[in-house]
């Protein structure tokens, strides 16, 4: 393998191989060496770029701002850019304007140094107001450079990583995490939205309290893991059946409730028989045994039903769940007619 440097083309570049010892002192590489992009037109600057950072990043080379922008693009892995100013076909401030105006995060956060010459007054004030994050002036001090790349890197890394943890502590709080579904607290979020929606628009929000009938039964007969089975089954059966629009969460045990918005009475008992029939239907198993399984709904309706609030349709929507198990469960209510 060549270990001469080749700037006539976008590469990976490579440093001189190490000799087998050389190579058995350095401890493991638990990690992939961070991917920095350099873009620099000058060979004679870009050798002296990649040479200190070489040791602790992997650089890939661009020869002006067409090239970084690619390599950009087929790269997720870069995790900084250095960039001179001038450069044939896209300079070095049209660059940074294309990477902070991109819609992907990933490549509009990325810290970017500017490489700038000591005297260039205009050129920095324009690289600031453009987001530039730093700055190197030449001649390149390998030291500083070694430095500036160091703490942009790392300061990238850690914001990076609050942000997955800010994320994650999120998606914590709103989901149930057993069917992955959202949990009580998302659906009042959720619905208290909705609700307050449907009266400005002047249409109807339908609630859908969901409950296994005897589940107890399953859990007793067949175990608890069986159970959370059944309970997956059913989440992703409503999901399945439900509109993008619509909430599909757990509100605890085997309980569930479907928020849909701009949705009628007729057309949520509509939806209703259709998950229940699809429940009743839908085959279970545990132990290699087919489960047989039915659930009990209740729905409300805003406009429908007096209700100036979600709690106060769900709490409607429980009572008809409740009217539904007492007259045999495996059946929808929707009304508080005797008959319905
Ligand atoms: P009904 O038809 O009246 O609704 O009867 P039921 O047996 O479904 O209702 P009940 O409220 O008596 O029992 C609910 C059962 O749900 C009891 C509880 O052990 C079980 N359960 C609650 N949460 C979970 C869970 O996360 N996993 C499993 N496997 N079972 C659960
Ligand atoms: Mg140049
Ligand atoms: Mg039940
Ligand atoms: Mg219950």
């Amino acid at each position: 393998m060549s270990t001469s440097t080749d700037f006539s083309r976008a590469y990976s570049i490579t440093v001189d191989a190490p000799t087998a010892l050389e190579a058995e002192d350095r401890p493991p590489e638990t990690e992939p060496r961070p991917c920095i992009l350099l873009v620099e037109d000058s060979p004679t600057t870009l050798s002296l770029l990649s040479k200190p950072l070489s040791e602790n990043y992997s650089p890939l080379a661009a020869h002006d701002g067409v090239d970084a922008w690619k390599l950009l693009q087929a790269h997720p892995e870069i995790e900084l850019v250095i960039t001179d100013l001038e450069m044939p076909h896209m300079s070095g401030q049209e660059l940074l304007v294309k990477i902070r105006q991109n819609d992907n995060p990933q490549i509009s956060n990325l810290p970017v140094i500017v490489i700038a010459g000591a005297a260039e007054k205009d050129d920095r004030d324009l690289a600031f107001k453009n987001g530039v994050n730093d700055f190197v002036t030449k001649p390149i001090d390998s030291s500083e450079l070694q430095a500036r790349v160091r703490v942009h890197h790392k300061l990238a890394r850690t914001i990076r990583e609050l942000e997955m943890s800010r994320r994650a502590l999120a998606d914590q709080a709103t989901t149930d995490p057993l069917t992955r579904l959202k949990n009580r607290r998302a659906f009042f979020q959720e619905g208290r939205q909705g609700f307050s929606l449907s009266e400005r628009s002047h249409s109807s929000l339908s609630i859908m309290e969901l409950d296994i009938d005897h589940f107890k039964r399953v859990n007793d007969t067949y175990g608890h893991q069986a159970g959370d089975k059944v309970l997956i089954g059913i989440a992703r059966l409503l999901t399945r059946m439900s509109r993008s629009v619509d909430t599909v969460a757990r509100l605890g045990g085997e309980e569930f409730a479907i928020i849909l918005p701009d949705t009628k009475r007729g057309g949520a008992a509509v939806l209703a028989e259709r998950i229940r029939a699809a429940a009743a239907d839908m085959p279970f198993h545990a132990s290699g045994r087919p489960i047989s399984l039915t659930i009990s709904i209740g729905v409300a309706t805003s406009g429908n039903d007096e209700a100036d609030s979600v709690a106060a349709l769900l709490r409607i929507a429980d009572r008809r769940l409740y009217v539904a198990k007492k007259r045999g469960r495996n059946r929808v209510c929707v009304t508080d007619d005797a008959d319905a």
